[in-house]
This record gives structure tokens, C-alpha cells and sequence, in this order.
């Protein structure tokens, strides 16, 4: 890990209050235990009848002694150092071992999988505690036994968390890919798959040492552990267990000092966890509410207009921290009924946020709609309760999405799925759902719908799933379909039929439709407006035909001038050059300013309105190219 990642993971850490509070208050213990040979204090093993069960704070002993007139200071220090280091070693031994034992399984599967793992599973079905005893049993007390015996009963979770993960990626291309090139089975198990399982086995190990370190305080205290005179804080604890009563900072020391080991371990842990693992830093644990935020200050004036859908300033922005990213930064649009209105713009330009802020979809945390109005029909959605606007989703407004492997359910056959979708919204039977289901199909022209509607979504292709995402958008005879880049996945002849049945489909139920995609070749075949994103704003909108006529915006001029044309002569194709600004840091004016052949010193200032060009078009641009217009 070189400098900037172990920083930032670092930040991350303390970024997270209660692990930065564990970390430091592990950091004070270890140092202190550390440091114990150097610390003015007793030898933990003298005794002194004369002084026994000196209370906390006599002179001489910060903590008091106990029944042989030891200094518990003294011991307890030099206790918490031996608890540590059994407790991490024992951990460190189940993590190796486990984790060879489940990268072996899981990499070689079949028959070494299953030896090793009923092996594995035959430890498990045994009482976790009494497994620890018996093997101490058997070795005889001692606490280098009683580290062998945490070890050996924690092995199991190791090698079953690591197999798991083994499993997932050894099949994975870039392990055939090593296959391939003639890596032997070793090698590909340590360059290609620990460095895979590393995270997780570090994570493991952060969440279970401070259980480690209980279980043997445990074996300690009912004499299995250290023995006399050694002390640990097991020991410690159930030497002083006795004396409860007369004595209680006795055992009440070591307790307090077992809590607060195990508490910032475990804290810590946590932080470590989080900080690793790519997945819970994104915050994918925190699960998002049902409906995006609403932080709005005022809600836009309605303003007249026959539109079936009408977005006004909408902005869209996701808190992460520190950082605001602006993903939709004051977007309008109006779809009228029955109409096709392209969205185009380059990837991160803030599409399929905009189209998710529709409806509410947007995943919040971190999401937060801060400003704006989503009018159908002339009713603020962003105003309804959430009964409304769930009852609005999938029957007046239906989404198709990009990837329809990833957004059909896998384990249900497409008939269950549609069923479900068209249940979800009107009181029919199932026969009928199942009926309505098979026209459904048909109508997306899937060839033979009764046989096909019981296969499961990896027995289709992907045009064929990719029609089934449309036939459930279809479902509940929407009056509008978002659709969100929903030919990308799919090559191009696949493509062109998706496309000439969404135009179908649209004039034959005067659906009105958003397409969003990244190609203008696609655009002129279907929509017959298209409105231009960049950096979350809407530069140019207008009549699909104009636009490709005559764009006005610098921006769709160079988006235009990507699209190949076919046996269109030698036209070079020119790309953009530079990056799409980060939405988190947009700069001041124009934010296609810095990537502009156009651009002048004013394009850099304040903020840019649109401003309409002809009848029907509006531009975003100082400096457009408006001869034509
Ligand atoms: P596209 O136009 O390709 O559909 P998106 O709408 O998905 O783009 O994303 C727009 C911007 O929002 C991107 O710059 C992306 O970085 C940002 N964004 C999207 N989701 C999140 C998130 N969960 N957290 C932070 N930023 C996000
Ligand atoms: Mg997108």
C-alpha cells in the first residue's frame, strides 16, 4: 500500500469517531504494556502478606494489592500484556491456518472441498466453549494450550469465511486469464487469489481478536490458562472472584480492564472493517429510505402548460461526507403526451439521476433532492406522500433500465416476475396476471410467450431479457416509460429491433417516452425532441431534427460530430478531448468552458441561464452558434 492509500484509509478510519476512540484508547494500553519493563513499578509476583488487600489508592499502590499483598497495578499490566499477546497470536494462528484451509477448498472444490470442509463443519457442530475445554483437557492446563485450544476452535470461522470468498472468485476471468497463461494451481492461489482474500481475512481477524481475547480470559479464569503465580486478566479475575465481597477492586480491575481491551478492539474493528471494505464505505449497509430526501426551501411556481410531465430546476445531489456532488444542478424538462424526448450526454453527466429523482429513486443516503419541482398532470410528485407516489411508480410511470441481468431477479422464472408486476398494482387473479403476461410477450414479439414464460432470466438472451424488461415497464399501461440506456448492453443489430418496437409500441398506445443514451445516432431514429446534459444542466434542448441540423451549443456539436456515419465518406471523427468536470468541484460560468474551442473570458463567470434561440429551442451558451436558427 503505498502512501496516499494508507492516508486516506487512515482518514477514513477517524472519520468514523468511535473506531478513532478505540484505536486510541488500544494504542495508550499497548504502549503502556509495551513499556511495562521500563515502568517504575513492582514486581508483579512479590508478595507481601503484611500489605494484602491494600485498598485502590494506598501509597505505594495505585490500585491496592491483592489476597498475597501483590501489586495490582503491577499485575495488571504485566496480565494485559500476556492477555494481548495470546489473544492476537491465537488469532493470527486461526487466520493462517483457516485461511489456507479455506483457499484450499474453495480453489481445488470438488472432492478437497468437500473433505475439508465436513472435517471443518464436524469442529463447528461442537459447543464452541466445550471444544476449548476438552482440547485443554487433553493437553493439560497451561496457557500456551489454552492458545492452542482458542485457536483450534476459531479455525472453523476463518476457513468457512474464506472459502466462501475463494468460491466467488475462482472462476473469475482473470483466474482463467492466469490459467491460461500457465500459472500453476500455487501460484495462481498466492499472485491472483490472496491478495483477493487478504481484505477480508484482515477483516476477520479486526472483528474477532477482541473475542479471542475473552475466550481466553475465560479459560484463565476457570484455571485452565495461566497458572499461579503468572497472571493474565483471567486468571486475575477468578482469583479475585473470591474475594468479591471483602475485596471487590480485586477482580473489579481486571474486569474494567478486560471491558475496555475488548470494547476498543472491537470498535476499532468495525472502523477497520468499514475502512476495507469497498462495499460498507459506500455506505451500501445504510440502507436507503423509500423515497429520495426532499430538502427543498420553496417549491417552483406552476407554470401553465399542457405538458404530461414538466421538471423544473431540479437539483439532485449526493452528501458524502464533506463533499457535495451536484449530479443534477438545476435540470428542466417538459415531456408532452405521447411525445419522445431524448436525453444525451456523456457518462456521469447526471441521466440516470435525473430520471431516478423523477419518481423519488435516488438512494438516500447519500442522496438529496434540494431544490425543484416534478409536476404530472400538474401535481408536484415531490409534494405526495409516499403512498402516491408508490402507487404512481410502475403504473403511471414505469422505468426499463440498462442491464435486465441485473434487474430481473435471477431465482424467479419471468412469468412469476411479471405476475408479480402486474399484481403489484390491480386486484387480479393470477390466471389473469398469467393471461395478461403471455400478451405481454407477444406484444414484445418474443416468439412462442406460453413456453417462454417459464424460463428463468439466464435462459434468455440478452435482447430477449431486455424485451421482458419492457414488457413489464408495459405492465400496468403506463402513461410514461423512462427508459435509461436500454439498447447499451446490446449489440447493435439487437439494438436497432429494441428500438423499432419502442417506436411501435409508442404510437400504438400513444406512450409517452424518455430515452436516455450517450448516442445521437439513436436519438435521430426515435425521439422527436432531445435535450443535451452536461455536468447535470441541460445545455440545449429542442426538435431532434433542428438540433441535428444546426446545433447551437458547442457541446452538441462535438457529440454530434462523434456519431460515424456509415459509407459516409472520410469524415474524421473528432473526440472530446478532455474530461467531463467532477460534479463535486464545478467550475465558475460555463462547466463545458475548459473543453470549449469557443470558449471566451465571459463563458468562466457567474452562473449561465438558458436562453431561447428560434421557437422551440433553448441554449445554455454565451456564445452559441445560432446563423441557422
Ligand atoms: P449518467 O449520466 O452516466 O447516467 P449518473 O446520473 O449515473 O450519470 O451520475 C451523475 C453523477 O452523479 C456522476 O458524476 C456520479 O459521480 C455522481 N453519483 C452518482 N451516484 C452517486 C453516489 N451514490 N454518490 C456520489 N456520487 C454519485
Ligand atoms: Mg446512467
Amino acid at each position: 500500500m503505498n502512501m496516499e492509500a494508507l492516508k486516506s484509509a487512515l482518514a477514513l478510519l477517524f472519520r468514523n469517531r468511535l473506531a478513532g476512540f478505540g484505536a486510541v484508547v488500544l494504542s495508550v494500553v499497548v504502549l503502556v504494556v509495551l513499556a511495562a519493563p521500563l515502568l517504575p513499578i513492582h514486581h508483579p509476583d512479590l508478595t507481601n502478606p503484611a500489605n494484602r488487600l491494600l485498598r485502590p489508592f494506598s501509597t505505594n499502590h495505585l490500585l491496592g494489592t491483592d489476597h498475597l499483598g501483590r501489586d495490582l497495578l503491577s499485575r495488571l499490566i504485566w496480565g494485559t500484556r500476556l492477555s494481548l499477546v495470546v489473544g492476537i497470536s491465537a488469532s493470527i494462528i486461526a487466520a493462517a491456518v483457516g485461511a489456507f484451509i479455506g483457499i484450499v477448498a474453495g480453489f481445488f472444490g470438488g472432492r478437497t472441498d468437500n473433505l475439508i470442509m465436513r472435517g471443518v463443519d464436524m469442529l463447528m457442530a461442537f459447543p464452541y466453549i466445550l471444544l476449548a475445554l476438552a482440547i485443554v483437557a487433553v493437553l493439560g492446563p497451561g496457557l500456551i494450550n489454552a492458545l492452542y485450544a482458542v485457536a483450534v476452535v476459531n479455525i472453523p470461522f476463518f476457513a468457512r469465511n474464506i472459502r466462501g470468498v475463494t468460491v466467488g472468485i475462482a472462476h473469475r476471468e482473470f483466474v482463467d486469464a492466469a490459467r491460461l497463461s500457465g500459472m500453476g494451481s500455487w501460484r495462481i492461489i498466492w499472485s491472483e487469489i490472496l491478495p483477493n482474500v487478504l481484505p477480508v481475512i484482515v477483516i476477520a481477524i479486526s472483528t474477532t481478536v477482541g473475542w479471542m481475547i475473552l475466550e481466553t480470559a475465560g479459560l484463565s479464569f476457570l484455571g485452565l490458562g495461566s497458572q499461579p503465580p503468572q497472571a493474565d486478566l483471567g486468571s486475575m479475575l477468578g482469583e479475585g472472584r473470591k474475594l468479591l465481597i471483602n475485596a471487590p477492586h480485586a477482580s473489579v480491575v481486571p474486569g474494567v480492564m478486560i471491558f475496555v481491551i475488548v470494547m476498543s478492539v472491537n470498535l476499532l474493528g468495525d472502523g477497520v472493517r468499514d475502512a476495507l471494505d469497498p462495499r460498507l464505505r459506500s455506505g451500501a449497509l445504510a440502507r436507503p429510505a423509500p423515497v429520495t430526501r426532499i430538502d427543498r426551501e420553496t417549491v417552483p411556481e406552476k407554470i401553465e402548460s399542457n405538458a404530461l410531465l414538466d421538471v423544473q430546476n431540479l437539483h439532485t445531489h449526493f452528501e458524502v461526507g464533506e463533499r457535495v456532488y451536484k449530479a443534477a444542478g438545476g435540470v428542466d424538462l417538459r415531456v408532452d403526451p405521447g411525445e419522445c424526448l431524448g436525453i444525451i450526454g456523456e457518462s456521469g453527466s447526471g441521466k440516470s439521476v435525473t430520471a431516478l429523482s423523477l419518481l423519488g429513486l435516488v438512494a438516500s443516503p447519500p442522496g438529496v433532492i434540494k431544490a425543484g419541482s416534478v409536476r404530472l398532470d400538474g401535481k408536484d410528485l415531490l409534494s405526495t406522500n409516499f403512498e402516491t407516489l408508490r402507487s404512481i411508480r410502475g403504473s403511471r410511470i414505469s422505468y426499463i433500465f440498462q442491464d435486465p441481468l441485473a434487474t430481473l431477479h435471477p431465482l424467479y422464472t419471468i412469468g412469476d416476475q411479471m405476475i408479480e408486476a402486474i399484481r403489484c398494482h390491480r386486484p387480479v387473479s393470477k390466471k389473469e396476471a398469467m393471461t395478461k403476461a403471455i400478451q405481454l410477450l407477444e406484444k414484445v414479439q418474443i416468439p412462442n410467450p406460453k413456453a417462454r414464460i417459464g424460463s428463468y432470466p439466464h435462459e434468455m438472451s440478452g435482447g430477449m431479457r431486455q424485451r421482458v424488461g419492457i414488457a413489464m415497464a408495459l405492465a400496468n399501461e403506463p402513461e410514461i416509460i423512462i427508459a435509461d440506456e436500454p439498447t447499451t448492453a446490446l449489440d447493435v443489430t439487437v439494438q436497432a429491433q429494441i428500438l423499432a418496437l419502442l417506436s411501435d409500441l409508442r404510437r400504438q398506445r400513444d406512450l409517452a417516452l424518455i430515452f436516455i443514451t450517450h448516442d445521437f445516432g439513436v436519438v435521430a431514429q426515435l425521439c422527436d425532441r432531445v435535450a443535451v446534459m452536461y455536468a447535470g444542466k441541460i445545455v440545449e434542448v429542442g426538435p431532434t431534427e433542428e438540433i441535428l441540423a444546426h446545433p447551437a451549443h458547442p457541446y452538441t456539436m462535438r457529440l454530434i460530430d462523434c456519431v460515424p456515419e456509415l459509407g459516409g465518406g472520410k469524415r474524421k471523427l473528432s473526440a472530446i478531448a478532455g474530461l467531463p468536470p467532477a460534479v463535486d468541484r464545478l467550475p465558475d460560468g460555463c462547466a463545458f468552458a475548459p473543453r470549449c474551442d469557443r470558449a471566451e473570458e465571459d463563458c468562466r463567470l457567474g452562473t449561465l441561464a438558458t436562453t431561447p434561440a428560434g421557437t422551440s429551442r433553448s441554449v445554455r451558451c454565451l456564445h452559441p452558434s445560432l446563423e441557422q436558427i
